[in-house]
């Protein structure tokens, strides 16, 4: 049998895997590194059926609570505020404690329950799902992940209730992604902290009652390390600022939160002194699915409206639905919807089953989903035509509360560097085994030209199981065709991380471009796998007759990604960085339009 044509279903060359390791493994870096760690992502994940019970209660009854309020939405977001008898509801609903474990008084949901929680509030209304997302996915998140017995005891029945609402304050005017910069200060004295700072753009900050604020707590020599603090609108020096006046999710209290002195007990740090960096990143690690549940959610929204739309609005004697540019569009969005819950629903299940290592997976999810959705609501606008444009249409509101997702909870270029820098990162140290003269490499990139390639050549065996590790096993062979692309694509990462590491040596953190084009590569696998996991448990669950749109769908995915991660590679040798940095250098120079002459 020849390299190229091993069959992906071979059980010649299935090897006995390990048992993945939960505190270690990410299935991405692993990829990064050459093997397809398959037992992480399949069979695809699956709720409990208690939690699927209290799920399906959750949504019939949200269907009652914000089904008949689309002209309430409506009214709020023009007016910029949620009525607090509608936050009165929402607590009683138990919608502030879905996370919170139940005996602190919450529904305890795991994150794929919380995450398909939030999508379905989405559908109804994006203010509404922020609301409750800042809350749960970050505002009380580090109570929940770093919490001490006695914090817990003290704040989560009032969070669970909805007595108190959370916020979460790491921004400030000189420091966005850039959050190691703030400047917010927190200098012991006795048995408390004085916290002094502004934040900036605090999401429920008009209502919240519970913040978790980072501030640097200076050490001996002057640095200052993060740490973070829970803090209580009740402590003497706490002040908010009016409400923003935003382009979307406008119903939703976007604040300042104002620290002048305030004096916070030292029982009140979260986590260790000192790791206040690692809790704000920790905290949005996890909260990722709860955006991306969002955005799951108004697609599918999105995709109800859309549809109904094109059947009833007739052109030319026809309903738009009938024409082929219609048909691509709404395609699309069909193929985007499904991809983006594959992968928000694959980093759920990796938190729920125990996975420490997923940072990378989140983070992808998070930038995935909610360009789908930017890519969805601006189709969905183009469907509705004329009315798309109208605030008495649903479509311009969704276009402007979804845009900020691009934006909070780490911009998705912040992420991509973060995606692309972790996988180099990984095969840098990796290579630091193979050789001892690493330094010298990332010096002198040409002098590990042999031991990167051969590290390259190593990975690049993995779809055949010659000489390197087993690919994909076990898949039913109507999608075999795809896994096999999965792992002709996956020879690409390692050889792109060869390259770029081989072009930039230690100069790839200022190589944007570069990065980019691998994170765009590492985004396209991981989908490319999920989407695989999630049509190989459908076919198993109900045959392949029945599964065969979602396997045309996941053709369809497949081809194009190909066709995607093949270009990236190639740019990565050949491209016009040089060109488009040089035109905005000129244009950053001269801050205006060359060209721009009467
Ligand atoms: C509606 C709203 C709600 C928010 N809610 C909260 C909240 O609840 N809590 C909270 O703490 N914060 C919140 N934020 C703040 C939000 O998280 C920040 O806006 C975000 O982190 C980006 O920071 P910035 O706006 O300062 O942009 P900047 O960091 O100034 O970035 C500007 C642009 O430059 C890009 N950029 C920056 N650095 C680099 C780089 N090294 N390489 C390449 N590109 C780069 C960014 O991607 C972005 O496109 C909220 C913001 C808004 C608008």
């Amino acid at each position: 049998m020849d390299a190229g044509g091993a069959s992906v279903h071979d059980r010649s060359l299935e090897k006995e895997r390990p048992v993945p390791d939960k505190e270690t493994t990410s299935f991405m870096r692993s990829l990064c590194m050459g093997r397809i760690e398959q037992d992480v992502i399949c069979p695809f994940p699956t709720m409990s059926d208690a939690q699927r019970e209290t799920l399906t209660d959750i949504s019939g009854a949200l269907q009652g609570l914000l089904g008949t309020r689309a002209e309430d939405f409506r009214k709020w977001d023009v007016a910029g505020e949620l009525p607090q008898e509608f936050i009165d509801e929402l607590k009683e609903f138990g919608m502030f404690g879905l996370v919170i474990p139940e005996d602190h008084g919450g529904m305890g949901l795991g994150n794929m329950a919380y995450s398909r929680t939030l999508q379905e509030v989405a559908k109804y209304d994006a203010s509404v799902a922020v609301t409750i997302g800042a809350h749960s996915s970050i505002g009380m998140r580090g109570l929940l992940l770093f919490g001490t017995e006695d914090q817990n005891k003290r704040y989560m029945p009032k969070l669970a209730s909805g007595e108190m609402i959370a916020a979460y304050c790491l921004t400030e005017p000189g420091a966005g992604s850039d959050a190691a910069a703030i400047k917010t200060t927190a200098v012991k004295e006795g048995d408390h902290w004085v916290l002094t700072g502004n934040k900036l753009w605090i999401t429920n900050g008009g209502f919240a009652d519970f913040f978790t604020v980072f501030a640097k707590t200076p050490e001996e020599g002057g640095r200052g390390k993060m740490t973070a603090f829970i803090v209580t609108k009740d402590m003497e020096g706490v002040s908010i600022g009016p409400h923003e006046d935003k382009m979307g999710l406008r119903s939703n209290p976007t604040t300042t939160v104002l620290f002048d002195g305030v004096r916070v007990p030292d029982a009140n740090v979260l986590g260790e002194v000192g790791h206040g960096f690692k809790v704000a990143m920790m905290i949005l690690n996890s909260g990722r699915t709860g955006l991306g549940g969002g955005s799951v959610g108004a697609m599918k929204r999105l995709i109800e409206l859309s549809t109904k739309q094109a059947n009833e609005r007739k052109t030319f004697g026809e309903p738009i639905s009938s024409y082929g540019l219609i048909k691509k569009k709404v395609g699309q969005m069909v193929i985007d919807c499904y991809t983006s819950e594959a992968v928000v629903t694959m980093v759920g299940g990796l938190i729920d089953a125990g996975y420490k290592e997923y940072q990378v997976e989140a983070a992808i999810s998070k930038v995935y989903a909610t360009e789908c959705l930017w890519k969805t609501a601006d189709e969905a606008l183009q469907i509705a035509g004329g009315n798309g444009y109208m605030r008495e249409y649903p479509y311009e509101r969704v276009v402007r509360d979804c845009r900020i997702n691009r934006i909070f909870e780490g911009t998705n270029e912040i992420l991509r560097l973060l995606i692309a820098l972790t996988a180099m990162n990984d095969v840098a140290s990796q290579l630091q085994e193979l050789s001892s003269t690493m330094k010298d490499i990332l010096n002198h990139p040409i002098k590990g030209f042999g031991v990167l390639s051969d590290y390259a050549r190593k990975h690049a065996s993995l779809r055949t199981g010659v000489g390197g590790e087993p690919g994909f096993q076990k898949i039913h062979e109507a999608i075999q065709e795809q896994a096999k692309i999965f792992e002709e694509e996956t020879r690409y990462l390692a050889q792109a991380t060869d390259s770029i590491l081989r072009k930039h040596g230690k100069a790839i953190i200022g190589k944007q471009f570069a990065s980019e084009r691998l994170a765009e590569i590492m985004i396209d696998l991981f989908v490319m796998a999920c989407t695989i996991s999630r049509v190989q448990s459908s076919i198993e669950a109900n045959g392949v007759e029945a599964a065969a749109l979602e396997i045309d769908l996941l053709k369809t995915f497949a081809r194009e990604a190909k066709v995607r991660i093949k270009r990236n590679f190639r740019r990565i040798d050949t491209n016009d960085d040089e060109i488009v940095k040089a035109l905005a250098d000129d244009a950053f120079e001269t801050e205006r339009f060359r060209w721009d002459t009467i």
